[in-house]
């Protein structure tokens, strides 16, 4: 029964991670507090219970688009539904109300304010009301970030109903005192907990560093042309900034900010789920609300305030499942400007002193592992879901750290020049001054402290200004160096800082190789046209962009969003499997029996009339066979990349040489993989490896962990090589010979079976 209202109503085969069991727990009349993230998928779960439930229920939600949306979804798929709120008149509501009654809706939405009305009251007295639902329940919370008062009120209805509904809560805020203050708040019953994995395979994650943030969402956005995209600012200043200058580019974008007035902020907004503008560009004010599905890429052109917030937002990118990309472009002085937005936060006025540095601590802190997020070498996934309070695997091979390589570089000279440069200042300045005097830059600043004429002014000129930032922020994270927590953020030594001056042993720092030498660097790593069609032939996608007009007419004429109509997602899988016939259009992912009634004919017709009814001869590229083994979308969807794996075409093609190091051996072969069926080989993996075999050790020195060579590590053909770096600073690095190279192999076919087994 479940199944099948998921496929005729929903039109979707599945169920999501954790929807059925909440689902079920409803249909057993248990009350549910469900936390899921944004795009997880929450309405179904009360939706389609509610179809199922004998009387009507009641859906409590914040906001007035959003019930809109969701209803004009709901009618689009056959379920009668209805909302009622301020944008009605009266005598409208008092319509809707009877038709309730009279047993005409399944679900109606209701904004809490309505829900003491006596109208409301008296319609809820006299009707069958299987279950009250509570969206967005975190607005229940003072300790949320968008307490409403009226949310309050619910219980206070609640109990005026003559028999107590099943209640079920949903929200995407996580943390343990907004979860306390909705089971209490509500009163909920012995109710069915549960918090759902808030990993979400389909999102790319990436950060760049750069000072030319403009540059490169410009060079971004021109490879995405096609695609719906949110590019958050941290002020309205930047906002209104960014949206002249890609307006004048020629980029189809919107603005919203709450400097606007209501009237335009509402137009803009819609123009954006219409599809009428492509990217819109907002303050954090934009965003709550906004369910359109097919939101390709969330770019923030500022660092937002804490990971809380980066990733509700980028959560907006995705919601239907397909791939999508969420970059954060990083400067330092993102880090500034959110200080100083911190410090003038209004609400602050009613705390009491403690109460705010308190608050502000708080604030501060999150603030700092925000840049930790930005500044980390490690996988960006594993870096959410720690933050989350989830265990992660250390590599995710969908973000921007995963899929870089990193090299190594004995740095000690320029750190122990960091040191003295900061010790003869006298430690007043910030990072950009100690990293300016080491790179001799000439400006104005540098000279009116006269830092050119401290003794290691220019003296890493050479190094460049990415590495040599990278040194101070090694340092930083080593413990080498402190910041002072004030707008300044001036450097500081501590007791560690010495250490470096005495060179007892290198300091090495690892940097990101490929973003140097790449001249595209605006592009993201993977340097895709349009994230969701990259993996359609030609053909295929010449036909998804015909159908993706045909949807927007059929929107236009029916006056609701495109993806009210068909998803991107569901427009692809149509792309792939080019169905012919009506019950080959309901295998498409999306297409229930409603909305093959209302749409899946006329998108029938221009398939077969753009293929002629002949798939093969249509397009001869076109496997319509693999298609029908494993979904393209749902092996992509989730990213299901095969781990590594040698096979004989991989061990064919090595060479091997006299002497190599691991990461280049790692490359060449990474290189003779399918990369779009396989993960990469990494580093990483290989040398635990070696470590669990006792070729390598780790050793602890001077506050980190080296990797020293064992004596059966050479025996197996490995060897050290003292360098010397430019400036005479030995380090060492591990080569392969032909026999260490052969030695690896054998591991990684050994690792190979391995996972097979399992
Ligand atoms: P949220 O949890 O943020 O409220 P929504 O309920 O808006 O998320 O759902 C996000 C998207 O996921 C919607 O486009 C919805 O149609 C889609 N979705 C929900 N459940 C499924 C499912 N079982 N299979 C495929 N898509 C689904
Ligand atoms: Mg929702």
């Amino acid at each position: 029964m479940k199944k099948q209202t998921l496929k005729t109503y929903f039109g979707y085969d599945s169920f999501r991670p954790g929807q059925e069991e909440i689902i079920d727990h409803i249909l057993a009349e248990q009350d549910v507090l469900a936390v899921m993230p944004t795009g997880a998928g929450k309405s179904l779960c009360y939706q389609l219970p509610a179809l199922l439930m004998p009387g009507i229920t009641v859906v409590v939600s914040p906001l007035i688009s959003l019930m809109m949306d969701q209803v004009k979804a709901m009618n689009e798929a056959g379920i009668h539904a209805a909302y009622i709120n301020s944008s009605l008149t009266e005598n409208q509501i008092a319509r809707a109300l009877e038709l309730a009654k009279a047993g005409q809706y399944k679900i109606i939405y209701v904004a809490p304010e309505r829900l003491e009305t006596p109208r409301f009251l008296d319609f809820a007295c006299h009707t069958e009301i299987s279950m009250i639902t509570v969206d967005e329940a975190h607005c229940i919370s003072q300790w949320g970030q968008d307490f409403r008062p009226s949310y309050v009120k619910i219980l206070s209805f609640i109990r005026q109903l003559p028999l107590r509904p099943v209640v079920s809560a949903f929200t995407a805020t996580a943390t343990e005192r907004v979860r306390e203050d909705i089971l209490s708040s509500l009163q909920l019953e012995h109710p069915y907990e549960t918090v759902a994995g808030f990993d979400r395979e389909n999102l790319y994650f990436e950060v760049q560093k750069t000072e030319d943030k403009k540059e490169r969402v410009r060079t971004y956005l021109e490879s995405h042309r096609e695609d719906s995209g949110i590019i958050y600012c941290a002020t309205r200043k930047g906002v209104d900034e960014l949206y002249l200058y890609l307006d004048n580019s020629g980029f189809s974008v919107g603005r919203y900010h709450a400097g606007m007035g209501a009237e335009a902020r509402r137009t803009s907004q819609e123009d954006f789920i219409y599809d009428r503008v492509k990217v819109m560009i907002a303050t954090n004010a934009f965003g709550m609300g906004i369910d359109k599905s097919n939101v390709r890429c969330v770019l923030h052109y500022n660092m937002p305030q804490s990971m809380e917030n980066y990733y509700q937002e980028a959560g907006r990118a995705g919601r239907d499942g397909e791939p999508a990309e969420c970059i954060l472009y990083y400067s330092p002085q993102d880090t500034v400007i959110n200080r100083m937005l911190l410090e003038s936060k209004e609400d602050y006025r009613e705390y009491t002193a403690d109460e705010l540095r308190m608050i502000q601590a708080q604030d501060m802190e999150r603030l700092r592992k925000m840049e930790v997020y930005c500044t980390t070498t490690k996988c960006l996934r594993a870096y959410i879901l720690n933050y989350f309070g989830e265990n992660a695997e250390e590599s995710c091979g969908n973000c921007s750290n995963c899929l870089e390589e990193f090299d190594e570089m004995d740095a000690s000279e320029a750190a122990g020049d960091v040191v003295r440069c900061v010790r003869s200042c006298g430690q007043r300045f910030g990072v950009n001054v100690i990293a300016g005097t080491l790179l001799g830059e000439n400006t104005a600043k540098i000279r009116n402290y006269r830092m050119d004429q401290s003794p290691v002014y220019g003296k890493q000129s050479k190094m460049g200004q990415t590495l040599v930032k990278e040194v101070i922020r090694t340092m930083l994270e080593r413990g080498y160096l402190r910041q002072t927590q004030d707008k300044y953020s001036l450097l500081k030594l501590t007791e560690k800082s010495e250490q470096l001056l005495d060179q007892e042993s290198p300091f090495v720092i690892s940097y990101k190789k490929e973003k140097e030498k790449k001249k595209d660097s605006g592009k993201s790593t993977a340097g895709r046209r349009s994230v969701q069609t990259e993996e359609l032939t030609e053909k295929g996608r010449e036909l998804f962009e015909e159908l993706r007009r045909l949807r927007m007419e059929l929107a236009r004429g029916r006056s609701v969003p495109p993806y009210v109509v068909a998803s991107d997602k569901t427009l692809r899988d149509m792309c792939v499997k080019l169905p012919l016939t009506e019950s080959e259009m309901l295998d498409v992912n999306g297409m229930g029996a409603k909305k093959l009634e209302q749409y899946g004919g006329i998108f029938l017709e221009k398939i077969r009339e753009i293929t002629g009814g002949n798939r093969e001869s249509w397009d001869p590229d076109h496997n319509t066979d693999a298609v029908a083994e494993t979904p393209l979308t749902e092996k992509k969807a989730k990213g299901r990349k095969s781990e590594f794996r040698l096979t004989e075409e991989i061990l064919d093609g090595i060479r091997y040489v006299p002497e190599i190091t691991i990461s280049d051996f790692v490359a060449r072969i990474n290189e003779l993989r399918d990369e779009k069926q396989m993960k990469r080989l990494t580093i990483k993996q290989l040398t635990e490896i070696l470590l669990e075999e006792g070729c390598l050790e780790q050793r602890f020195q001077n506050g980190y962990t080296r990797k020293c060579l064992t004596e059966k590590g050479r025996e197996a053909g490995i060897r050290t090589e003292e360098r010397i770096s430019s400036k005479g600073n030995p380090y060492e690095v591990f080569l392969y010979t032909e026999k260490g190279q052969k030695y690896l192999v054998k591991l990684i076919k050994r690792m190979s079976e391995k996972d097979r087994e399992l």
